[in-house]
């Protein structure tokens, strides 16, 4: 009964202008986005309108409220000299910058952070995908740091000489026997360079046993940058209960990847199910000389509205959040879309002009202002705060 008089009180529908309002009094961050990976494939550049080519453009953050992004600097672990790429793309980001200086501005420090936030440009800085980047030299890291990375992901899919990854964890159990399984010494002081320097160790793509072991290491808040939960949705590199629960200890942030993929465990199967029905038409494509992955996007575009059914609902997304903030807490998750680097999020967040309807959902399932704002983005800024020498 308690519980019924209870419901009356609940406003049943929120007004779009609160919501505008909270989404713009936040400061909204994102983690992880791949527009630069997604501009080198597609020979673009972010300055341009981008929309139907990609999720980013510079002015789609704006439209998105997006206030500071952290870009994905990102090659894989067969790339030659990844460190020399990783440079590469930042060069990418510096010319945009100096294209653009009144729209975005690169943030080395909180001084410039809260500049760029209040003079309403877009606060850039890098995230480092993939130890291999440094290739074994904490010289690189160094330079990298100099040059506005603010945080390093240990491994990307591939493990390096120091760190396995999450996917080597779950499929090469018996090689990694034999060699390594975890952080090496030579990890571990990277970890505490990384301390040193003011750059954040980020466990996403880790496994287990390097995710523990940098968590032991280091003295400082860790971040996820783009991961889920596990038990909602069990795929290798989804965090498990206790690396949710220890993330939240060490004052750390988990922010949630969009991928339908790591939303919805159901997903696989749908993407099996549609290759299967199309088999047909992507095998005459293959036939005829067209890329295995590219002839899958050709049909996937040609039964759009196929793939977008199969999407799952944003309330799916939201599923993880409130699980995360069950188990460690609203002060230790936040957002890391992976947008660009993915080629399906949940239905309605199509690119980087969907975040108010992140901050509507939030409202509609009762967070707080304070929350929201600590959602959106108030808790990765007070792990860059602590981390920041
Ligand atoms: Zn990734």
């Amino acid at each position: 009964m308690l519980k019924n008089l209870f419901f009356l009180f609940v406003p049943l529908c929120i007004h779009a202008q609160d919501v505008q309002k909270i989404h713009a009094n936040a400061i909204v961050v994102d983690s992880h986005n791949d527009i630069l990976t997604a501009c080198f494939e597609k020979k673009v550049s972010m300055d341009n309108d981008l929309k139907g080519k990609t999720h980013s453009d510079l002015n789609r953050f704006k439209e998105g409220g997006v206030d500071v992004q952290i870009f994905s600097v990102w090659c894989d672990g067969k790339k030659e000299n990844p460190y020399t790429y990783a440079n590469r793309q930042m060069d990418t980001l510096d010319a945009v910058v100096s294209r653009n200086r009144g729209k975005i501005a690169l943030v080395r420090n909180q001084r410039e952070l809260k500049r760029a936030i209040k003079d309403q440009k877009l606060a850039a800085m890098f995230g480092v995908e993939g130890g291999h980047m440094i290739e074994d030299n904490l010289d690189n890291l160094d330079k990298l740091y100099a040059r506005g990375t603010r945080y390093m992901t240990l491994t990307w899919n591939n493990s390096t000489s120091w760190a396995t990854s999450a996917l080597d964890e779950t499929t090469k159990k018996d090689s990694l026997a034999k060699t390594h399984k975890g952080l090496t010494d030579f990890g571990k002081q990277v970890v505490k360079r990384m301390n040193e320097l003011g750059m954040i160790v980020d466990v996403s793509h880790v496994g287990e046993q390097t995710f523990w072991d940098a968590i032991n290491t280091t003295t400082k808040p860790v971040i996820a940058s783009h991961s889920n939960a596990w038990t909602l949705c069990p795929i290798f590199r989804n965090l498990k209960d206790e690396q949710i629960i220890a993330v939240g200890k060490n004052g750390g942030v988990i922010d949630l990847n969009f991928y339908s993929g790591f939303v919805d465990s159901t997903n696989k199967n749908k993407e099996t199910q549609f290759a299967r029905a199309h088999k047909k038409e992507l095998d005459s494509l293959k036939q005829s000389g067209v890329q295995a992955e590219y002839a899958l996007t050709m049909i996937s575009e040609k039964y759009a509205s196929e793939v977008q059914a199969a999407r799952p609902p944003l309330s799916m997304l939201l599923d993880h959040l409130d699980y995360i903030v069950k188990l460690a807490g609203v002060d230790h998750v936040g957002l890391g879309s992976d947008f660009d680097g993915i080629n399906s999020s949940p239905q309605q967040l199509d690119d980087v002009t969907s975040y108010p309807l992140i901050t509507k959902a939030l409202l509609e399932r009762g967070y707080s202002k304070r929350d929201i704002g600590k959602i959106m983005g108030g808790n990765i800024l007070r792990v860059l705060k602590a981390n920041a020498k």
